[in-house]
């Protein structure tokens, strides 16, 4: 087992740089045997390449990572019939560049490719394929999980599918995923892609409300940034015939090689926290939820702090999996919102952003709407029990079965299972 104590800075903080803990002991995959750390009792936080944004893989005790980049290579086993067997360590961008090679893809990335596969499918995992194929988890036809015990078994929608439900989308709270099983797609190097310019948020949620109306759609995304706002529409392959105006383009290897606003947003931030949150709201509520974050831009502090505002639309499969804790629940169409913000390193402006983010939230839920959990979002006992109900009492109940009560203990969703039922009968 591979195990060390760490230099004081070392691991310091999470990608937000919002919560600060230095862990005793880094335990590393794949040298680590997870299943001897699961089972030890151990309170353990699991980490992928840490980039969520509130303190989710941050602690002062031991910590597992994941996020093996360089050694993941050479564990992908290619099943046939587009299936890929991956180990949680990999990175996106390692993934991506091994199907490509063999005319495959990811169908959907996220905009920034070096996070960690099992990171991203604990979260949901959106891009700007979205529109197109939904979230990651989607696309995920097995997961090899290990409990706290240490056993290993393959979940999937049919195999002790209610600890696949649980485990994708639920930060690490059912289990380490330790390899997935994922569909592919053909690859196609070219994108057709086609930017327009919007006057006022309330153009750009009308135009955005029609694409997520419309089924031939691959590509989309819209930003908010300098003041601009743009929305960009596109169509695998390389059919020149669609460029008829200076807004079109052809452009090889989205999401890699082209979309590198948040990539320039995320590092651009000289010392200052990362305060980064997304809301997901049903199809036909962008409207008024773009009217909430515009009534709060002009006012101190969004107007101090955003960096961006940015736009997915997500078109779920039909089949889709109603997972437990992701932004989606059961919508088929979604419109995902990211505020991201730098905020000084100041008590008092991380707070401010902090009750602005709370009074999204707020709109988001009333708006039939859900966080995604990677973010920076107050989630307190009350809020997490309105959000997801009763599979909090399953969360609660797939814990103490599988022994993971030491695992990933400090997140807001597992102190919510530990709140005294209130549910009187509702659930
Ligand atoms: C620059 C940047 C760009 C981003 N772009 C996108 C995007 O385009 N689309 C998108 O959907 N998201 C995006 N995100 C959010 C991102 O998906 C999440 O932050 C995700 O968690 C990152 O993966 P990670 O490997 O860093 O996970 P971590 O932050 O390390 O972990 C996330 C959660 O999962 C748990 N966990 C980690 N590994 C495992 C495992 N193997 N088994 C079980 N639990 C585990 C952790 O305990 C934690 O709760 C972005 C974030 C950043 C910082």
């Amino acid at each position: 087992m591979s195990s060390r104590e760490v230099p004081l800075d070392e691991f310091a903080t999470d990608f937000g740089g919002l919560r600060r803990a230095v862990p005793k002991v880094v335990h590393r995959m794949p040298s680590a045997f997870p299943s001897v750390l699961l089972s030890s009792g151990r309170q353990l936080t699991l980490r992928g390449a840490g980039h969520s944004c509130d303190g989710q893989t941050v602690t002062d005790g031991e910590l597992l990572v994941t996020y093996a980049p360089k050694t993941a290579a050479a564990q992908v086993r290619d099943l046939g019939e587009g299936l890929i067997e991956v180990p949680a360590g990999m990175s996106w961008h390692g993934l991506e560049r091994y199907l490509n090679r063999r005319s495959r893809a990811v169908p959907v990335l996220p905009n920034y490719l070096h996070m960690s596969v099992g990171g991203t499918l604990s979260v949901g995992g959106a891009g700007i394929d979205s529109v197109r194929y939904g979230m990651q988890v989607d696309h995920v036809e097995r997961i090899q999980l290990i409990d706290g015990t240490g056993a290993s078994r393959w979940c999937s929608r049919t195999d002790h599918p209610e600890l696949f439900r649980f485990a994708l989308g639920g930060l690490g709270t059912a289990g380490l995923i330790e390899r997935a099983v994922l569909r592919t797609v053909p690859y196609h190097r070219y994108t057709h892609v086609h930017r327009a310019h919007h006057a006022t948020l309330t153009e750009l949620a009308g135009h955005t409300e029609r694409i997520a109306q419309r089924d031939d759609v691959d590509i989309y995304w819209a930003l908010l940034r300098r003041g601009r706002l743009v929305s960009t529409t596109g169509w695998r392959g390389s059919d020149v015939g669609r460029c008829d105006d200076e807004n079109c383009a052809i452009v090889p290897n989205l999401p890699s090689v082209e979309h590198d606003d948040i990539t320039e947003t995320a590092f651009a931030v000289g010392d200052r926290v990362r305060m980064w949150t997304d809301y997901v709201v049903p199809a036909g509520q962008l409207a008024p939820m773009l009217a909430t974050v515009e009534a709060l831009l002009s006012r101190y502090p969004l107007n101090r702090v955003l960096m961006m505002l940015y736009i997915l639309i997500v078109r779920r499969p039909p089949d889709a999996t109603s997972f437990a804790f992701t932004p989606v629940r059961t919508d088929p169409v979604s419109i995902g919102l990211g505020v991201y913000t730098t905020v000084d390193h100041d008590p008092a402006a991380t707070a401010a952003t902090r009750d602005v983010f709370h009074e999204l939230l707020e709109r988001c839920c009333e708006l039939g709407g859900r966080p995604y959990l990677y973010g920076a979002n107050d989630l307190d006992d009350a809020m997490t029990e309105r959000l997801y109900g009763a599979d909090l009492d399953h969360l609660a109940q797939l814990r103490s079965s599988h022994r993971l009560e030491h695992v990933n203990a400090h997140l807001p969703l597992v102190s919510a299972t530990r709140r005294t039922p209130s549910h009187n009968g509702r659930w």
